[in-house]
């Protein structure tokens, strides 16, 4: 079972990279590698680990990772690994099956990941930036916006528990906390958007209007820019103590990733795909005596993910083979699941 499914895994990778790179080169996302043109496209990353103690003393890492073009939302790289073995870190299988994704993309699909957008946690992308090897590209991240705004969140949240500062200090911080991710939020916007203006916004403007988000939110309005508010001065003094730093400092570093953020991306497709990953490997405990379960449900995964529920209808077709029942393609047909399937079909 599991040499189909890895069968028809390959099918639908490769399928889903040509229609990839035949929509990059439309639209002229090339960059040049070794001299040669080649399509250039933009890609999520993510991955999710497991471990297990088992009564004898040995330890299981099992882990996922997958990679995701951007526009098409289709999955051009997937791997999982076990590790029977205590010092190895979980988190490392994540950024090795990602980094071989990048390091055989242009052998196996005959495109380059130029961006990665990513979350918070930059270690994936240190592995990608010292073990990937794109002959003179550099990959850049874009920064999820919705997982910097949850990291400027948090310290505020933390300070505003923080029983070292004054309860009537933290009360007044408290409600702004959201009104801070609400300002940042729209800044991303406001300058994502007018970056082509004739004065236009750059990751400089956005820094600046980042940095200058606590003023705002505590009434000093003098450095506020026509399109964020139109409010007069009313300072609120009581708020200028130690809890200040700690404002200001959360949102300093929120503008620090002004470059990354400018782009207005979110990672959000690649948590669909996750979650897909988690109903399948959620419920019964996975049988460890059962050789390559853990791959085999992984696999299911991505097979709805790509096709919806009616899968194996899809899975026939991907491996060429097309007895299956005719009332699998009639359902299939019907699905709105099948979205991405049917787009590959049309262009057949
Ligand atoms: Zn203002």
């Amino acid at each position: 079972m599991l040499l189909k499914f890895k069968n028809a895994q390959n099918c639908i990778l490769k399928q889903n990279g040509e229609y990839v790179k035949k929509l990059a080169i439309e639209r002229g996302y090339l960059v040049i590698v070794a001299g040669k043109e080649m399509p250039a496209v933009n890609v999520v990353v993510d991955g999710s680990w497991s471990k297990r103690t088992y009564g004898h003393g040995h330890d299981s890492n099992t882990g996922m990772a997958v990679i995701i073009e951007e526009d098409t939302k289709l999955v051009l790289w997937i791997g999982t690994r076990n590790k029977y073995c205590r010092q190895y870190p979980p988190k490392s299988m994540e950024s090795e099956i990602i980094v071989e994704g990048f390091n055989k993309s242009i052998e196996f699909h005959g495109l380059v990941y130029q961006n990665v957008i990513g979350d918070g946690d930059s270690s994936v992308y240190h592995e990608i930036l010292n073990r990937v090897q794109y002959p003179n590209i550099m990959v850049r991240k874009f920064e999820c916006v919705n997982h910097a705004l949850k990291n400027v969140k948090k310290p505020l949240i933390e300070s505003s528990n923080n029983t070292k500062h004054k309860l009537e200090l933290r009360k007044i911080l408290k409600p702004k906390i959201e009104r801070i991710a609400t300002a940042a939020a729209s800044a991303i916007i406001y300058n994502h958007e007018h970056q082509y203006d004739e004065v236009p916004t750059t990751s400089l403007t956005l820094r600046e209007d980042i940095i200058n988000i606590p003023n705002h939110v505590f009434g000093s309005h003098h450095k506020c820019k026509e399109y964020f508010c139109g409010q007069k001065d009313e300072p609120d003094d009581t708020v200028l103590l130690l809890i200040w730093q700690e404002i200001k400092k959360a949102c300093e570093n929120l503008a620090n990733k002004s470059g990354r953020l400018i782009q207005n991306k979110n990672s959000n497709l690649c948590e669909g795909f996750m979650a897909q990953v988690s109903k399948f490997l959620q419920g019964k405990r996975l049988n460890v005596s059962q050789k390559n379960g853990y791959e085999i449900r992984v696999l299911s995964a991505l097979f709805a993910y790509q096709f919806g529920p009616f899968w194996l209808a899809g899975v026939t077709k991907a491996l060429g083979r097309n007895q299956h029942p005719k009332i699998w393609i009639d359902l299939s047909r019907q699905n709105l699941w099948n979205s991405k399937l049917m787009i590959i079909e049309q262009e057949d």
